[in-house]
């Protein structure tokens, strides 16, 4: 099946059937999942495809690969969706804004209209802004516990913040290290009281208040953390083979800014259904931007396979919502739904009418079209309804074949 744009043939305007911001591993994903079911896919990226997966040495928990470099990971996910064949362009999405059902993408390479839209942009680790910082990156400094845990078995590791992640990610530390010092530069946490009094009863935690690192230090591995009594001056050294840091995390949503039809949660990160539909009509979300328990390559290619199906799912009905109902000079439609025996039993009598060469009426399952049955106001099921370009003209609840027949007689 071919799905022709709706702005197929306007000269000027670029336009898309399924637009992905962000070629990391929910947008990857999507863009396999969006071309196999037969759609047109453009991904824009404003770094490497792969996204976060670039920067980590190694993945371990990746289901499939018992051990994978994260470039080799990021490597199989674009071939896989170049395979089948999903075009890339180099670009900075700068802007989003949402009209109906124009989708309009503002790049740095110019606009792009999309039919749906997949916002897969993925999220930014705060850094802590310390010497060494980026020097052990991937050799002892780590900025997610649950990929990195593992490879602490019985040595100490240091946190460095101290909100609910850090706490939260501090005590599932301490299921594999020694010992877990948490260095905070207040006195006092920022997390929840429940976190708070989770690590104080915890004794492989050792809490460090009012201290800032100032360096991260080492051979080829970390071995140390210098660290700065903020009042008194006092330095520690604190031995550890790893470093933890959570100071923060943000969604990359910079380009929503202008857009109110987006609903996002405390932080910034986009609130979606299980369908990964955002509050936008045809806009979706996947991987570590939506508002979710767990950020994880795993998990963003989950999403990421929903919400292309998902958008495949909204342009199919989009499509056969403007060739079938709205465009036709006259069209009679039947609606029903798909759980209901005798609505199935009248959808069949309609079904084997057409067959013996009458005017077609078209049927519509409004149980599993909710947003079609929306759209056209449609408020009781089974109901028959005569459209002329889009427009009721008439519509008649019916109980039986008969009904439709007279309904459609007095044409
Ligand atoms: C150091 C580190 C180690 C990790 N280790 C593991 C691990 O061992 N196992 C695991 O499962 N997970 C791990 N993760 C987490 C995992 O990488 C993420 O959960 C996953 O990459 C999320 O995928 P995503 O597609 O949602 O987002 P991302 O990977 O963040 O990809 C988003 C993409 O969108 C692009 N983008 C953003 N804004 C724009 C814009 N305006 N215009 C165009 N493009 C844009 C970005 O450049 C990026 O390529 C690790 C993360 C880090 C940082």
């Amino acid at each position: 099946m071919k799905l022709m744009n709706c702005m197929d043939g306007v000269v000027g305007v670029e336009n898309r059937q399924l637009v992905i911001i962000g070629a990391g591993p929910a947008g990857l994903t999507a863009a396999i999942y969006g071309r196999r079911a037969g759609i047109g896919v453009l991904l824009l990226e404003r770094g490497m495809s792969g996204g976060q997966i670039n920067v980590t040495a190694e993945i371990e928990n990746y289901p499939g690969f018992k051990h994978a470099e994260g470039m080799e990971l990021a490597n199989a996910f674009r071939e896989h969706a170049e395979k089948f064949g999903a075009e890339f362009r180099d670009c900075e999405v700068k802007s989003v804004s949402i009209d109906g059902d124009v989708k309009t993408v503002k790049t740095n390479e110019g606009d792009i209209e999309a039919d749906a839209l997949i916002i897969a942009s993925g999220a930014s680790f705060s850094r802590a802004g310390c010497k060494g910082e980026r020097e052990f990156a991937g050799r002892g400094v780590s900025y997610c516990a649950v990929c990195d845990g593992a490879f602490y078995e019985d040595a100490p590791v240091a946190v460095i913040g101290g909100g609910n992640t850090a706490l939260d990610e501090a005590d599932f530390l301490t299921h594999f290290a020694s010992k877990v010092y948490i260095i905070h530069r207040r006195e006092e946490f920022r997390a929840h009281k429940s976190a708070v009094d989770l690590a104080a009863a915890n004794p492989k935690i050792e809490r460090v208040m009012g201290f800032i690192v100032d360096e991260i230090a080492g051979g080829d591995m970390v071995e140390r953390v210098v660290a700065r009594n903020l009042k008194s001056g006092e330095i520690r050294e604190i031995e550890v083979k790893g470093v933890f840091v959570f100071v923060g995390t943000s969604p990359n949503t910079e380009f929503l800014n202008g857009d109110k039809s987006i609903e996002r949660a405390r932080g910034g990160w986009i609130v979606t259904d299980n369908k990964m539909e955002t509050s936008a009509e045809g806009v979706f979300a996947a991987g570590d931007v939506r508002d979710k328990f767990l950020r994880q390559v795993v998990t963003a290619a989950g999403d990421g396979a929903t919400a292309g199906m998902a958008a495949y799912e909204y342009i199919f009905h989009q499509h056969r919502l403007k060739s079938t109902l709205l465009a036709p000079e006259h069209v009679t439609a039947f609606f029903m739904s798909s759980i209901d025996s005798e609505h199935l039993a009248i959808a069949s009598q309609i079904d084997s009418m057409e067959k013996s060469g009458e005017e077609k009426i078209v049927i519509v399952d409004a149980h599993r079209n909710l947003r079609i049955r929306k759209k056209l106001d449609i408020k009781v099921l089974p109901v028959v309804v005569e459209f002329s370009r889009g427009t009721k003209v008439r519509e008649a609840v019916v109980k039986t074949f008969d009904d439709i027949i007279n309904f459609r007689e007095k044409h």
